[in-house]
């Protein structure tokens, strides 16, 4: 199998002892759709400034396709990738010469420009778009403007930091097309950080889950931040003034707090089981994805955990938005770090 394209060993990045990033290995494979996720303060944006080499690390090694990233060759490998921020900046100029500032740094022969520029924007669905003053583009052009300027270079990993945080939901769906097509087409591999669990499913082929820093095995449905407590010997992590679950740890004090949508029971009655948390909800959301099928449940303001069931269970139970029903899962299912 060839090197991956990105891969990573003992990787650390760190901020004033406040925050410290730590990867012990990460490998990216060529062509892939990598999506990052993690609560707010986890490190995407760090990790992602680390891999687009932007930002050096601390400590540990990155290499591009097998090759060692240096102060002597970074230069020429962080040409070869292209970072999008989360709120991009435009020039107060065209869209033709937002486009072309790219091409004037790398000193790509100025005829070529008119012609990438075309291309560029149609593959963003921004044809005829050259003449557009770049401030007067809505939200959504201009992260569309953005990701042209960036596929002008041709890059070969396009690294996306929140790209779909600050526009609207048709936009969305556009840009998720968009990314889709740009990776099939030119196998360009796409590494994008996100806060929406289902968007990154819809989209990555792999995810990676941040908390604080680390890696965690898992998408991360169902995390929480808790207070971890005992009470009558037992312990108990609590989520909200109003939902405190059961749970099996030796911590004490702020944990995260994950359940796997997978140990998530639902049933019709409460249910009598050794399983020591039930919490009666309501149905939110449901999402189908082949033979599964995940249910979103609120148990009370603020707390809503996703149960992953099969479609048969799902159709077998009858349930639909604002049914009732009742979660339940074990103490041993909850993970606390
Ligand atoms: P969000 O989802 O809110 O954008 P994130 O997962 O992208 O968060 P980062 O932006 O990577 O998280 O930040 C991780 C932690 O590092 C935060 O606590 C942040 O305050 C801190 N941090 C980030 N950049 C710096 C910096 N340049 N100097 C000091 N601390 C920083």
């Amino acid at each position: 199998m060839d090197d991956p394209i990105l891969r990573v060993r003992n990787l650390s990045k760190q901020y004033d002892g406040i925050f410290n990033l730590e990867i012990p290995r990460l490998e990216f494979q060529s062509g892939g759709i990598y999506a990052i996720i993690g609560p707010n303060g986890a490190g995407k944006t760090t990790l992602l400034n680390l891999l687009s080499l932007l930002e050096s690390p601390t400590s540990g090694e990155i290499f591009f396709k097998g090759q060692r990233v240096s102060r002597f060759n970074s230069l020429s490998i962080r040409r070869k990738v292209s970072m999008i921020m989360e709120n991009p900046w435009l020039f107060h100029t065209t869209v033709f010469k937002n486009i072309t500032s790219g091409l004037k740094c790398r000193s790509v022969n100025k005829k070529k420009w008119p012609e990438v520029v075309t291309t560029a924007l149609q593959m963003v669905s921004l044809t005829g778009f050259e003449k557009r003053y770049a401030p007067e583009l809505s939200s959504g052009e201009t992260q569309r403007v953005a990701l042209a300027r960036a596929l002008a270079l041709e890059p070969e990993v396009l690294f996306l930091d929140e790209p779909f945080s600050n526009i609207d939901k048709i936009n969305v769906r556009l840009l998720e097309k968009l990314i889709q097509r740009i990776n099939r087409k030119h196998q360009t591999t796409i590494v994008f950080t996100t806060h929406d669990q289902w968007q990154a499913h819809r989209l990555a082929d792999t995810i990676i889950s941040l908390v604080g820093g680390r890696i965690v095995n898992g998408s991360l449905e169902n995390l929480f931040k808790g207070m971890l407590e005992e009470v009558d010997g037992s312990q108990f992590a609590r989520l909200s003034a109003d939902v405190s679950v059961s749970v099996v740890t030796d911590k004490m004090g702020e944990a995260h707090v994950c359940i796997p949508p997978q140990d998530i029971i639902l049933s019709h009655e409460h249910m009598e089981s050794s399983a020591r948390n039930s919490f009666k909800g309501i149905v939110r959301k449901i999402h189908m994805e082949g033979q599964v099928v995940k249910l979103v449940i609120e148990v009370a303001a603020g707390v809503e955990f996703t149960a992953i069931i099969t479609k048969t269970s799902y159709e077998n139970m009858n349930l639909s938005i604002d049914s009732q029903t009742y979660v339940t899962f074990k103490s041993t299912s909850v993970n606390i770090f």
